[in-house]
């Protein structure tokens, strides 16, 4: 028997959030307990396995990557929550932020403006959201390996709709999305093969 015991109708009981022990607020909830994957213990991936870490060896097609600089680059998220979701990671296998080099923090930081005005040109957007998770328990998806978050907005993009079709058309959008960053980025950045 599972945990849930259904009623003499055989549906799940509905329990009341005013008997939950909560603060109300004004935003609207999807649910995506798909994504736990991502953050249950055991799922961090080893440094031989790391996304972040195997990227740069795989062509800028394939790794979503859009520019690469000296320490380093910058990558469209797999798992966008806006279309044109970008991070910028350190080469390096590094976790948290203040394990970074000044040289790591002054790329990211340059990374991330010119991941700006590169969104602001192509997407048209509104404003960001900039950040990184630090640790397992702020939501760090790859917690082991540093990575900065930066997601164009929109007037009115977190209405429901928009995301559940974003979602459908994603494995098409990445590649379009990514080519037209790619092609908007400054030259001087982009990494220049077998050079
Ligand atoms: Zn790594």
């Amino acid at each position: 028997m599972g945990p849930y015991q259904t009623d003499e109708f055989g549906e799940l009981p509905i329990e009341r959030a005013a008997e939950f022990a909560a603060v109300p607020d004004s935003f609207q909830r999807l649910w995506t307990p798909h994504r736990m994957v991502y953050i249950q213990d055991g799922q961090q991936p080893e440094k031989h396995a790391c996304p972040f870490c195997l990227a740069p060896s795989m062509d800028d097609e394939k790794a979503l990557i859009v520019a690469r600089g000296t320490h380093c680059y910058a990558l469209l998220n797999l798992y966008p929550y806006n279309s044109g979701h970008l991070l910028v990671c350190p080469y390096r296998h590094v976790a948290t932020y203040d394990e970074a080099t000044a040289e790591e923090v002054a790329e990211m930081g340059s990374l991330t403006q010119t991941a700006m005005r590169v969104l602001s040109e192509v997407a048209h957007c509104d404003g960001f959201n900039i950040g990184m998770n630090q640790g397992r328990i702020a939501g760090a998806g790859i917690a082991e390996h540093l990575h900065q978050h930066i997601v164009p907005r929109w007037a009115l993009d977190s209405n429901f709709f928009p995301i559940i079709a974003k979602t459908k058309a994603l494995p098409q959008l990445l590649g379009e999305v990514r080519a037209d960053i790619a092609r908007a980025w400054p030259k001087p950045e982009r990494h220049q093969a077998g050079v």
